[in-house]
This record gives structure tokens, C-alpha cells and sequence, in this order.
């Protein structure tokens, strides 16, 4: 009797968890990516991606999951796993990127964007980082994290994050899945500037093996012409 109470109450946990849609998910022994899900008006409930970088006991977030209950998740699932959040970094302004800094700023964890970002958090009346960079590079945690400004595209601040020890691009919303065959929704950023920034970050590191784009499935370096590509043909059929 009581096994069947405790399996009822594991049962009612799960139904939370999906409520909230926090997935987190083993990319290698030290990384991992997360995804949370939103209701987007027009487009239906969208799935974002994020990653979280770890090493020995301390962890390094790449954008925030899109919801203040997802953040809140991804941080209790660092403290079942004994580690520490050292920093959580947004990709560009939007809200499935540094949606969720709040959270993470309250609970001491350091909030990182670019000057660009933060000026355009501070426009739109979002919470702004704690700590910000200049200029289109720099590298965090230990150089375990590179992170590059390679031009407009999705938006006028994206970013894309290099991670060396895995030889995995993150692409954010500058990279579009190999499913997709469109550029989604691109009225904060710059399509005729999209395929320069693609060439910028396919020239820059040419050494990626695995790309995650912001939003769908990973993939390999391919990703990266096929959005230039993609990019193109936008522009052509405007
Ligand atoms: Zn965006």
C-alpha cells in the first residue's frame, strides 16, 4: 500500500515537471542542453534550446530557459547534481534567451550579455545583466566558453557560443535547424546582413563538429551553410 502512495506521488511529480516542460538532456558527460516550451502567438508552443557546460562542481549556463518556473527547475536540478551556477549567459535580448535573468540574478548567479544586448534589454524594459563585455569576443569559465558577435541576422545582437572541449557551436537564433526551410521570425534583426554573419562564424571556427541551433534539433557544421543558404534565398525572393 504504501509503495502504491509513493509511486502515486512520483506520478504527480512528473505531471509538475511537464507542466513547466523543463528537459534536460546529456549531450556528453560535461554538457548538456535544455529545453522549455512557450505558447508563442502566431506561431503555436515553441521549444527553445539552451545548454549547461559543466566542470568538476561548478556549471556555466548558455541562455535562459523562457520561463521564470523552467529557470527555477534548471536550478534545482544543478543543486540535486551538487553543482554550483556560475554564470548564466543571454544570446541576444529576446525573451527565450535572457527571458528568465531575474531568476537567476536573485538567487547570486552572475547574468552576462554584450553592450548590445543590454542596451536593447534596458529598450524594451526587460531585466538587464549584471555583467556585460564590449567589442565582438570573449571567452568565460576558464576559456571554456567562447563567445562571438559575428553580425546581424536573427536579431542585431545574436551571438553565437563556441565551446573548444566539445567542439560544439551553439548558434542560437542565428542557426536554423535542417528541418527548416525559412528564417522565423526575423523583425528585430537584419536578413540582407544574415549571410555575411553565417560566413563570419563558419570562417572563425572551423574546427565544429556538433552545431545547436535555438531553436530544433542539433545537428553537424552543416547547419551553418545550410542557414547561409537559406539566408540567401530569403533575401532573393524578396
Ligand atoms: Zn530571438
Amino acid at each position: 500500500m504504501r509503495i502504491a502512495i509513493s509511486w502515486c506521488a512520483a506520478l504527480m511529480i512528473g505531471a509538475i515537471a511537464n507542466a513547466q516542460a523543463l528537459e534536460i538532456t546529456a549531450l556528453s558527460e560535461r554538457l548538456y542542453l535544455h529545453q522549455s516550451e512557450k505558447e508563442v502567438e502566431g506561431f503555436g508552443k515553441v521549444s527553445a534550446n539552451g545548454l549547461v557546460l559543466v566542470d568538476g562542481d561548478e556549471a556555466f549556463v548558455v541562455d535562459t530557459p523562457w520561463t521564470d518556473a523552467d529557470a527555477e527547475a534548471l536550478l534545482a536540478w544543478a543543486t540535486a547534481k551538487g553543482l554550483t551556477v556560475k554564470a548564466v549567459l543571454a544570446t541576444h535580448w529576446h525573451e527565450d534567451r535572457a527571458g528568465s535573468f531575474g531568476v537567476f540574478e536573485k538567487a547570486g548567479i552572475a547574468t552576462l550579455s554584450s553592450d548590445a544586448t543590454q542596451t536593447l534589454l534596458k529598450a524594451h524594459q526587460k531585466t538587464p545583466a549584471t555583467e556585460t563585455f564590449s567589442g565582438d569576443h570573449t571567452r568565460y569559465f576558464g576559456n571554456k566558453v567562447e563567445v562571438f558577435y559575428p553580425g546581424a541576422g536573427h536579431a542585431m545582437d545574436n551571438l553565437v557560443v563556441y565551446l573548444p572541449g566539445e567542439q560544439l557551436l551553439f548558434g542560437g537564433c542565428l542557426v536554423r535547424e535542417a528541418s527548416s526551410r525559412s528564417m522565423g521570425f526575423y523583425g528585430d534583426g537584419s536578413l540582407p546582413h544574415w549571410p555575411e554573419s553565417m560566413s563570419r562564424v563558419i570562417a572563425k571556427f572551423p574546427e565544429v563538429n556538433t552545431v545547436v541551433p535555438g531553436h530544433g534539433a542539433w545537428g553537424g557544421r552543416e547547419l551553418l551553410e545550410h542557414t547561409r543558404m537559406l539566408a540567401e534565398a530569403a533575401l532573393k525572393a524578396q
